[in-house]
Parts: C-alpha cells; sequence; structure tokens
C-alpha cells in the first residue's frame, strides 16, 4: 500500500498546487486582461494574495509596448515557437511603484475556457544591476565618473555617423592640462586627484549638455561638440575651457595655478574618419603646447606636415647618443686683460646622418620633451670633464683651466640631485672646482623650493654655478641676490651695443656694480669687436667668449687654438 501511494499517479488538484508554490511567477492572460496569477507573481507584482490580480489588466504591471510586441510576434510567428515559447526581458512597475527586471517566456495555451497566453517570469533586477555596474566600470571613469576613453569613441563614431547623414559638423577637443605632472610631483597623488575631478567638474561646466567630455588618458581630456560651426562657436567654447582651467584651483589649501592646452579639429571640413580627426586634435594640442601652453589652436593641414618631421626627428634623436652622432664644440674663455685662455665652454652640436649638422636650439628642447635630457646631459658632462682633465694633464691649458656645460633647467633635477657628478668627476680625475654648470632663471619658474635644494646640492659639491643669459628674464636683479650662484654671463643680446647704445650702457654698468657687490664673477658673451672687450674690461668683467677670439670648434681644432694661447702665454710669462 504504501508503495502504491509512492508511485500513484499525482491527482488534477495536485497540479493546481505545483502551479500556486513555482518560485517563478506564472499568469494567464486573454487579450491583455488576467486570468489568474500564482503566488510568486503576487510577490513579484507586490500585490496580496488576498486582494489577488484577477481581471486586472497587464498594462497595471507592464508598459503597453512590451506586450503588444510579444502579441504581435505570437500572432506571426505560427512555427517552432508555439512550443518553446516567445521570450522577451520587461519591466515591471510593482502596485509600489517600484520597478523591476524581469525575464519572461509567453506560450500559448489552451484552456477549457478557450484559447489562452500563459507567461512564466522571474526576476532579474539584481542581475541586471550588477550588469549594468559591470558596463559603468567599463566605459567610465572611476576617479572623475567621466566617460572613458572606450565610451568616447563610441560617442563620437555615433556623432560622426549623425553629422553625415544630418550634413552637420562635429568639433573635437583635446585639452590637456599644463601642470599636471607639477601637481602629482611636489603636492602628491592624493592633490592631483583632487585636481583630476575639479577640472572634470569644471570642464563639464562649461560645455553644454549635449557635448560629451570624456577622460582618456592621465590628465588628457576630450570633448565632442556636435552640430558645431567651425569659426566663433567652437572658438567661445575653447576660451570658456581655458578660463574655466585658468581659475586657480585649491590643492591641499594651498592656491595652484594649471591652465590648460586646447586643440580642435572639426569634422567633415579636416577628416572624414575618425582615426585622423583623433590625430588632429592631438596635433593641435601639441601646438597650442608648444606656443606657450593656456592656448588654443585649431588644426591647420601644415601641422600634419610639421608633427610628422617632428616624429622622424624624435625617433632618431633616440638613437643619436648611441650612434655617436652628438659632438660637444668648446668655445675658449678668455682673460679680457692678458687675452690668455681660462677657460672653454661645451656646446652641443648633432651631425645628423642626412639631414647634416642640428643646432642645440632645435633639439635640446625636443630632448627635454621626451625624456631624453637626463641621458643627453650626463654624457655631455663626462665627455667635457674627461676632456678638459685630459688638457690639464698634458698641460695644453692652464692649472686652474676650468670647464662649462650648459645645464637645462627643469628636466635635469634628478641629475643633480643624486650622485650622478660626483661620480662623474671622480671617474675624470676633473676637481670639481674646475667645472661650471650654467643655468638659467627659468630654474625657478616651476617649482622655487625644489630647484633651491637642487641648487645647494649642487654648491655642496664644490662645483661652480654661473647664471646664463643675465639680462633678458624679467626678475633677473631679484633673482640674482637669490641664487647661490658664483658666476653671471651676460646675455650676448647686450653686448654688441654695450659702446654704442647709451641705454644699453647704463644696463651693463648696473649689472656690473651689482656684481661686484654681490661678489660674482661676470663673463660677457658674444663679444666680436674689440672695443667690446675694452668696454667690458673697463667696467670690471675681466672674462670674456665670442667669435673675436674663437667660435666654437671641435676638439681638434680647440688644440690648435691653445698652441697659438701658449705663444701668448709666454709672450706674457716673458
Ligand atoms: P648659450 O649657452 O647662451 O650659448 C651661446 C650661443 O651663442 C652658442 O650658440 C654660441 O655658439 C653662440 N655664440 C658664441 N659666441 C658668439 C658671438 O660672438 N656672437 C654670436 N652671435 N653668437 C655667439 P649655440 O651653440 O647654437 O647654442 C645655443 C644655445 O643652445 C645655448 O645658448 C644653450 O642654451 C643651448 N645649448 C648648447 N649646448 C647645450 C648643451 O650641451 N646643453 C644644454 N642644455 N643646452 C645647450
Ligand atoms: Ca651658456
Ligand atoms: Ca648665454
Amino acid at each position: 500500500m504504501a508503495k502504491d501511494s509512492q508511485t500513484q499517479q499525482p491527482h488534477k488538484d495536485d497540479f493546481h498546487q505545483l502551479v500556486e508554490g513555482h518560485p517563478e511567477g506564472i499568469v494567464l492572460h486573454r487579450e491583455g486582461k488576467i486570468l489568474y496569477a500564482n503566488g510568486q507573481a503576487h510577490l513579484i507584482f507586490g500585490v496580496d494574495r488576498e486582494k489577488g490580480v484577477q481581471g486586472t489588466p497587464l498594462t497595471t504591471f507592464f508598459p503597453p509596448d512590451s506586450w503588444q510586441r510579444i502579441e504581435q510576434s505570437i500572432e506571426s510567428d505560427s512555427s517552432e515557437a508555439a512550443y518553446s515559447g516567445w521570450p522577451a526581458e520587461m519591466t515591471c512597475i510593482r502596485f509600489d511603484e517600484k520597478e523591476l527586471h524581469l525575464e519572461t517566456i509567453t506560450t500559448k495555451i489552451n484552456l477549457t475556457s478557450g484559447p489562452a497566453l500563459s507567461t512564466v517570469f522571474k526576476d532579474i533586477s539584481q542581475r541586471k544591476q550588477s550588469e549594468k555596474r559591470i558596463r559603468h566600470q567599463a566605459n567610465y571613469d572611476h576617479l572623475t565618473g567621466l566617460p572613458n576613453r572606450t565610451l568616447f569613441r563610441d560617442r563620437l563614431t555615433q556623432e560622426l555617423i549623425r553629422a553625415t547623414r544630418q550634413n552637420s559638423r562635429v568639433a573635437l577637443m583635446f585639452i590637456d592640462l599644463d601642470r599636471f605632472k607639477w601637481v602629482n610631483d611636489t603636492l602628491g597623488h592624493g592633490a592631483g586627484d583632487q585636481l583630476l575631478k575639479e577640472v572634470s567638474q569644471r570642464l563639464q561646466e562649461s560645455l553644454r549638455k549635449s557635448d560629451t567630455v570624456a577622460r582618456i588618458g592621465g590628465d588628457e581630456f576630450t570633448a565632442i561638440l556636435p552640430d558645431m560651426a567651425r569659426g566663433p562657436h567652437a572658438e567661445r567654447v575653447a576660451g570658456s575651457v581655458l578660463t574655466a582651467l585658468a581659475t586657480p584651483f585649491i590643492l591641499e589649501g594651498q592656491e595652484a595655478f594649471i591652465s590648460g592646452s586646447v586643440g580642435i579639429t572639426v569634422f567633415p571640413d579636416d577628416a572624414e574618419d575618425m582615426e585622423a580627426l583623433l590625430k588632429n586634435a592631438d596635433i593641435a594640442m601639441y601646438r597650442a603646447k608648444n606656443e606657450g601652453r593656456n592656448a588654443f589652436r585649431f588644426y591647420t593641414p601644415d601641422m600634419h606636415d610639421e608633427a610628422q618631421e617632428r616624429m622622424a626627428l624624435e625617433k632618431d634623436l633616440h638613437r643619436a647618443l648611441e650612434r655617436q652622432e652628438l659632438v660637444i664644440h668648446y668655445q675658449p674663455i678668455i682673460n679680457l686683460q692678458t687675452k690668455t685662455v681660462v677657460g672653454a665652454e661645451s656646446f652641443l652640436r648633432w651631425e645628423h646622418p642626412t639631414r647634416g649638422s642640428i643646432p642645440p636650439t632645435t633639439f635640446i628642447p625636443l630632448a627635454e620633451e621626451i625624456g631624453l635630457i637626463s641621458d643627453i646631459t650626463e654624457w655631455t658632462i663626462r665627455t667635457a670633464c674627461s676632456q678638459a682633465q685630459g688638457w690639464r694633464e698634458q698641460k695644453k691649458v692652464v692649472t686652474d683651466f676650468m670647464i662649462s656645460v650648459n645645464l637645462s633647467c627643469t628636466r635635469c633635477r634628478d641629475l643633480s640631485t643624486d650622485e650622478r657628478i660626483s661620480q662623474i668627476l671622480r671617474e675624470s680625475g676633473l676637481p670639481p672646482s674646475a667645472l661650471v654648470l650654467e643655468i638659467t632663471e627659468n630654474i625657478l619658474s616651476e617649482d622655487e623650493n625644489r630647484a633651491m635644494s637642487m641648487l645647494r646640492h649642487l654648491v655642496k659639491l664644490g662645483v661652480n654655478l654661473w647664471l646664463d643669459d643675465f639680462g633678458t628674464g624679467y626678475s633677473s636683479l631679484s633673482v640674482l641676490k637669490k641664487l647661490p650662484v658664483n658666476g653671471i654671463k651676460i646675455d650676448r643680446a647686450f653686448v654688441p651695443d654695450v659702446t654704442k647704445d647709451p641705454e644699453t650702457t647704463v644696463l651693463v654698468e648696473a649689472i656690473m656694480s651689482l656684481a661686484k657687490s654681490l661678489k660674482r664673477r661676470v663673463i660677457g658673451e658674444g663679444v666680436e669687436r674689440e672695443d667690446q672687450a675694452e668696454f667690458l674690461l673697463h667696467h670690471g668683467c675681466l672674462w670674456g667668449q665670442g667669435f673675436l677670439y674663437s667660435r666654437a670648434v671641435t676638439h681638434q681644432e680647440f688644440e690648435v687654438f691653445l698652441q697659438t694661447d701658449r705663444v701668448n702665454r709666454q709672450q706674457e710669462e716673458g
């Protein structure tokens, strides 16, 4: 008997139990009205089982179009789907107005009262939520909440399609912060993050709602401006972006001046495909940065050629050191009274295999930008030091002969704070007092505290510091008091005129007397005529250099020059 009851067919009422207690919602409906809903369906709809939903239109819980779509496909489709059902995902608005996501499957059913539909569903809101979160993470920058590179590219693709269809224009803007690295380095990453958040806020405020602002890299932002005409509109937007960034930021309780550089390109005027547009905007942004920052530039075709050229040069510069294409030329520094050589300044030359000699004014800024300047400077100091020590040991020069090397300001920080310079001096055997490093007042322009501590470090090593290009900067006189330099080079722009132009004469005289009272040595640059040398000497400038004596020449030529100098010296002594 017990065995019988275990295998006996379920009773008709048992099926009701099965449906009623099923963990998925089940609803029977006809012509959009609910005939029956099981326990779980009531839970999902948020309606009391007692109260019931029989006779209630489906549209009470579902947006009307979601059912229309299913009914239409059922009508038009009589094939196998009749057995496997019609699946869908739809939103359900519960009785308490809360929104749920349901996964549904609807099948036809023949009830005793006639044909109807049965829909089985389950609540997938949680899964949807986490899918949404993942999608968000894949498309948005977690720090600023702005669209990331992926979403930016999607949106740009969409906007370009739309603009093509509507025959309209899209402006694409690249925005790069000018001093982000400085903030990160000096105020820390916390301040860097804070800055990026604030920047994204300000960018959004200076653009329209329909524009997309994205963060596509560390401190790189982009903006897509649909329906944008070239000229005044884009210009105005770029202007307001710059203004927004130029307002000081408060970071770590400190006012920080950041500013940005903006490059703009317009579709379809400048390019018709996305990759080309991206490149254009980047090139234009780069131009804005190069031309003094805190500026915007529209892309123009000639920028493209220039960028191409620059990239080629950049690639070559990376290999210049190992291929031994860099050489040093030496210009003698002369005692104006005795006309003998007291030292030499070293100037870099790049002997490019196909382009010929490239001047330092072209490749040094490039080297700074692409991070090669430290290596190049280290090489220059090492080569110049060992060359100078060679001349000293061979008695080709006076015993206290000095060699001077130009130091690029800010990017050389690491080189001057670690032990590399003292190591180079040890290796070459050159006493620190025979090395001069020439700096310019720009060294103070980014981070004064750091620059000062670097200079003090160099002074401690016992090397000489000379202030180059003196007189060209803005704050020269005050800077001179502050910097721990023991020499000043009067910029060559002043020297040609000293004997002709009374104003320059007064200025040079003032520099001389200031230098004297501060006990700094003065070196005159760009001496081309005898009268200039005399003027300088007369005002207390004992040392000078310039074409009057020699151009910067190769080390072999310099040695030839030294031979005549030797004759001078001997005459002097004799
Ligand atoms: P600077 O240090 O002010 O160098 C003086 C420039 O004037 C040199 O040009 C030099 O050859 C030139 N010069 C020398 N005497 C006269 C003269 O009597 N009349 C005229 N008109 N010019 C004269 P150069 O070699 O082209 O260097 C230009 C700049 O490039 C230098 O200015 C310096 O700032 C930078 N530079 C050169 N070599 C190096 C280097 O090894 N490292 C770094 N960081 N910068 C360098
Ligand atoms: Ca110099
Ligand atoms: Ca100079």
